[in-house]
């Protein structure tokens, strides 16, 4: 266990008024109790409602999904696996023809299927079947009518919201390229549809387009990306997705993301700099959602005010997160834990931490839990698998898949994001006699 500076790894300069503080980070390397990427599957389906997410996994892969996505398995979702077997595994059966068949299964029987993603896994990246070869070929038989792209959401490679990233940069290549030097917002990191409505409203009343929104609601509505392609990130997990839109030409502005009434007001600001609106007007168009929010937030505020916060590592979400409850909700933060932490789009984030906050990266899961013992916080956020053992230590936890799941970006789902917070202690004090 070292403690290191996280000021360590030089990158491009994120902000350009403040200097980054330097935090403290704790990098732990041990087991790790997070989800694999397939999960990103459950919230992507819903999102681009033309695509299809075929598994190419075991029937561990599949029992994940299923769980993860519960009822929704009985309401013919867009995504199921390609279950390899015995014979695929031991190398009697060539893999590849038996994708061909089950793909044309698939698509025979749903032509309304308009990409279909191909999720590699652990067991089909160890048996090395090279599903980017397979969608290559099958794009030949099936484009234009169905596109087909590969990623890997494998536990090896991926942790959960990073399946989200994974999936997003297999498209980045087939975005189209941008006609003109003209800039263009581009928004990037799935939203729930009401949250992105909310905010294409407030960009048009500030003057700020053209907006485009990826991933899109339909897959094959792609936005184009090249130079003037400005970059606002929704989603604090999309490393390789930028790297990718970057190198297409787009230029990223780094900024807090829209949680909270704060993340939201930056995260708007930084778009509207860009587009030079004047701060009369800009503040004149969130008035009213702030004054909104602001009400909203108070009787929650109140009752996290004060009260102590652990969060473990799971989604990349905990960092803006912690911001928004020890800022906007008055918490105090014992650790805040994160599977990993990316300088060029957390800067912004991390200067907004109180000074002191401990930062750890990456998870030692025992370690971590003797660690949360010790501090007793009022409210513990972490994964499902952690959630009931420690309920059971009479600990309060929030399920951190919840908060990917929800709505919960901007300045109208502001009072929804501390309320789960507010939830679990809740349901304690009324449950104890
Ligand atoms: S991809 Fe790997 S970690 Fe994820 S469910 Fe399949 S076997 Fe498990």
């Amino acid at each position: 266990m070292a403690l290191q500076p996280c000021t360590e790894i030089p990158t491009a300069k994120t902000s350009p008024s403040a200097p980054v503080q330097a935090l403290p980070v704790l990098k732990e390397r041990g087991q790790r109790e997070v989800f694999c990427g397939l999960t990103g599957i459950v919230w992507l389906h819903r999102k681009m409602q033309d695509a299809f997410f075929l598994v190419v996994g075991s029937r561990t892969c599949a029992h994940l999904i299923q769980s993860a996505a519960g009822v929704m398995i009985f309401a013919e979702p867009r995504f199921g696996t390609a279950i390899l077997g015995e014979r695929d595994l031991a190398g009697l059966a060539d893999a590849n023809d038996e994708l061909e068949r089950v793909v044309k299964e698939l698509l025979d029987r749903r032509p309304d299927i308009g990409t279909l993603f191909l999720v590699g896994s652990c067991p089909s990246e160890v048996i090395k079947l090279d599903l980017a070869k397979a969608a290559e070929k099958l794009n030949h038989r099936y484009f234009p009518k169905t596109r087909v792209l590969n990623y890997s959401g494998s536990g090896i490679e991926t942790t959960f919201t990073q399946g989200e990233d994974a999936c997003l940069g297999s498209m980045v290549p087939v975005l189209p390229a941008k006609e003109t030097e003209e800039p263009a917002l581009l928004v990037v990191g799935s939203l729930a549809d009401v949250v992105e409505d909310q905010f294409k409203r407030l960009f048009d009343k500030l003057g700020i387009g053209p907006v485009a929104f990826f991933p899109p609601r339909r897959a094959s509505d792609l936005p184009s990306v090249g130079k003037g392609t400005k970059l606002l990130l929704a989603q604090p997990f999309l490393s390789e997705t930028v790297r990718m839109l970057m190198k297409r030409g787009a230029e990223l502005m780094p900024s807090p993301y829209p949680f909270g009434i704060e993340g939201t007001t930056a995260w708007l600001k930084t778009a509207a700099e860009a587009w030079g609106v004047e701060g009369e007007k800009f503040d004149e168009a969130i008035a009213p959602s702030v004054a909104r929010a602001t009400l909203g937030l108070e009787r929650y505020k109140k009752l996290l005010q004060g009260r102590k916060a652990f969060l473990f590592p799971d989604s990349q979400l905990e960092i803006p997160l912690a911001r928004f409850l020890s800022r906007e909700c008055g918490m105090e933060l014992i650790e805040v834990g994160t599977p990993y932490i990316d300088r060029m789009l957390m800067d912004a984030e991390i200067d907004l931490l109180p000074p002191g906050t401990a930062l750890s990266e990456g998870q030692d899961v025992e370690k971590q839990l003797d660690r949360c013992r010790a501090a007793r916080p009022d409210i513990t956020v972490c994964g499902l698998g952690l959630a009931n053992p420690l309920e059971a230590e009479g600990l309060s936890t929030k399920w951190s898949i919840e908060l990917v799941f929800s709505p919960l970006h901007g300045y109208d789902q502001a009072a929804d994001l501390a309320e789960l917070f507010v939830r679990s202690s809740e349901r304690r004090r009324r449950l104890s006699v």
